[in-house]
């Protein structure tokens, strides 16, 4: 199966793509995963994207779409994937079909935007292994450390206050009318991002077998 997860940036695409990745046997492929990786070996890529990111805009389009591809094109991904936070352009997502990439479904998770906003700030991230955590929703088992690596939790530099408002911005902006473009396909599943995660991941295997 091939899956494209949707939302606004802390809706929880990442905690529900690791779920999905555990109940199918699929990867879980996180963009911004890859470009946080790349910042902390300082390769050229990390270079190109780091102010992008920090000031919460997108990275460029041909940035993302060649990362995409390349891993995409990784032996693990031969028989399905999920994609957690690619597309976010119009663009990305007919780069994608260019590829030739048939994707299955689009699974939505709608927050609102007070809820982000407030969730953001308990968001914490391993800054060894890129594991992440939430305070209150997701906590680690010891405080301040991560459950698989035992590497710090931190604060992500653009999940402070302003940058998440500039992030929210640029995902109506941006990546919202993605909802359109895979409605009109049929292949947009909206799932409602309750207050509990569990209920959420409910919801989300439920639209896996719709
Ligand atoms: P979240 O899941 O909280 O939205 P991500 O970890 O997916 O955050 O992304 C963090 C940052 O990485 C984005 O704000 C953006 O700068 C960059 N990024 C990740 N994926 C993409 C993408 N598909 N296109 C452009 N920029 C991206
Ligand atoms: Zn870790």
């Amino acid at each position: 199966m091939k899956l494209i997860l949707l939302g606004a940036p802390g809706a929880g695409k990442g905690t529900q793509a690791e779920v999905i990745c555990d109940t199918l046997k699929i990867p879980a492929i996180s963009t911004g995963n890859i470009i946080r990786e790349a910042l902390k070996n300082g390769t050229e890529l990390g270079l190109k994207a780091k102010s992008y990111m920090d000031e919460g805009k997108l990275v460029p389009d041909e940035v993302v779409i060649e990362i995409i591809k390349e891993r995409l094109s990784q032996d693990d991904c031969k028989d399905g994937f999920i994609l957690d936070g690619f597309p976010r352009t119009v663009p990305q997502a007919e780069a994608l079909d260019r590829m030739g990439i048939e994707i299955d479904r689009v699974i939505d998770i709608e927050v609102a935007d007070e809820r982000i906003a407030k969730r953001m700030s308990g968001r914490r991230v391993c800054e060894k292994c890129g594991a992440s955590y939430h305070i209150e929703y997701k906590p680690s088992k010891a405080e301040g450390k991560c459950d698989k690596c035992d590497g710090n939790t931190v604060i992500r530099k653009d999940d402070e206050p302003a940058t998440v408002l500039q992030r929210l911005e640029v995902y109506h902006e941006q990546t919202e009318p993605l909802k359109d473009y895979y409605e009109k396909k049929g292949k947009l599943y909206i799932v409602e991002g309750q207050e509990e995660v569990k209920d959420t991941t409910t919801l989300t295997l439920k639209a896996l077998e719709a």
